[in-house]
């Protein structure tokens, strides 16, 4: 379907797409991959409705079928009392808690799983702060292989129930997603099996590039203003740029379209990107005693701090943090306006919207897509 090698995002180090992924040899930093082939086109979308719609920009082998549970192609929708709630001119959701195991995890995980049963592994590791272990578990069920998860002990409990339910190994650790990336690495080392942590294998951020592909298609082939997306480990906002990149040169967007400004939601008790933009760093420095109760956010020390702040930096984007109270406040508003059972990290998105309106740093004639990434029953004692 599509024809692709892996380059080191930092130093350009090539290795073909059939290598052992993991980080790059010579620096350390993640592998990102490259489409080298004929430009895929539009007309190529496949008629079916979940991401692999968008199969020609993906890595995916001729005649390959991918491991699919219906993921993405979730509701972007526009909500006039939400935008003057946040002070923009157009504002839409869009609703990622829809997805199989109600996070946008599935889209990553779909991609990964998929490359990884096509390599022949053994099995899959993730450490997860919850809805990437659910997602894996789901995935790693689908496709027939073992997998094991590493999971703090205060992950949500209906996290932790969708990841048991799917009969997968759950090793869960007093600390935190750091911690299970340790362990994760040390048991992928033992046992050949696959780790799919967040940046460490190139397969997740191809599938999050849907995030954007879908956005596009579903505004007419057209991107907002800006975009706000709750970040931890930062996959999310790199696949949606690299999305936006590729679009442009495959003609998909105007080759002149202006790309949206990124922007960063996280918690005050962990922020360390939004630490990191504040100071003009190119690197982020790791978060003591990080907490927040959107335990999506919770990641003190993302691997793909770099990427992250690039992206603020090229896009022409911003970061803040909201804290607990905010996070609450706006999750319920969130929900009250809307009807969607928003993830506290959606409140957080909103939150940083209206944050950064309120400062002068989001300008109020903005047409704004604010991302809530996964479901609030996911987080319901
Ligand atoms: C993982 C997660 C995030 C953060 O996404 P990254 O790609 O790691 O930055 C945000 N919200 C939810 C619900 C998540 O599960």
């Amino acid at each position: 379907m599509s024809s692709w090698t892996l380059a080191c995002s930092a130093c350009g180090h090539p290795e073909s797409q059939h290598a052992a992924v993991g980080l790059c040899p010579s620096c350390g930093q993640p592998f990102l991959a490259v489409f080298d082939g004929p430009a895929p086109t539009r007309d190529a979308l496949l008629p079916r409705w979940d991401m692999w719609r968008y199969a020609p920009a993906l890595p995916l082998a001729d005649g390959e079928v991918p491991v699919s549970l219906g993921e993405g192609l979730t509701p972007l929708t526009e909500y006039p009392a939400l935008a003057r709630l946040v002070g923009v001119r157009r504002l839409w959701i869009k609703d990622e808690g829809v997805n199989p195991t109600a996070s946008f995890k599935a889209r990553g995980l779909s991609a990964a799983v998929t490359r990884a049963r096509a390599r022949g592994v053994p099995g899959l590791v993730v450490p997860t702060a919850g809805n990437a272990g659910a997602a894996l578990a789901a995935y790693a069920a689908a496709a027939e292989l073992p997998a094991r998860i590493y999971a703090p002990e205060t992950t949500p409990r209906p996290i932790l129930d969708i990841i048991r339910a799917m009969g997968v190994d759950l090793v869960t650790i007093d600390g935190h997603i750091g911690d299970c990336g340790r362990l994760s690495v040390q048991y992928a080392q033992e046992t050949g099996f696959f780790n799919v942590a967040t940046l460490r294998e190139p397969y997740r951020a191809e599938g999050n590039k849907t995030l954007g592909l879908e956005l596009a298609e579903q505004l007419g082939w057209r991107l907002p203003d800006a975009i706000v997306y709750p970040t931890g480990g930062g996959e999310g906002v790199i696949g949606m740029w690299k999305s936006f990149h590729e679009m442009r040169a495959w003609g998909w967007l105007d080759a002149s379209a202006r790309l949206p400004l990124m922007i960063v939601a996280q918690a005050s008790g962990c922020a360390p990107l939004v630490r990191a933009h504040a100071e003009g760093a190119d690197r982020a420095t790791p978060w003591e005693n990080p907490w927040t109760y959107a335990s999506g956010l919770r990641v003190p020390g993302p691997l793909g701090d770099r990427l992250v702040l690039k992206t603020l930096r090229d896009s022409g984007g911003d970061a803040e943090s909201a804290s607990e109270e905010e996070i609450r406040d706006y999750t319920a508003r969130l929900a009250h306006h809307t009807g969607i059972d928003a993830a506290p990290e959606g409140g957080a998105a909103l939150f940083v919207a209206a944050k950064l309106v309120r400062l002068g740093r989001l300008s109020a004639d903005s047409e704004v897509v604010v991302y809530n990434t996964g479901s609030g029953a996911s987080y319901r004692a």
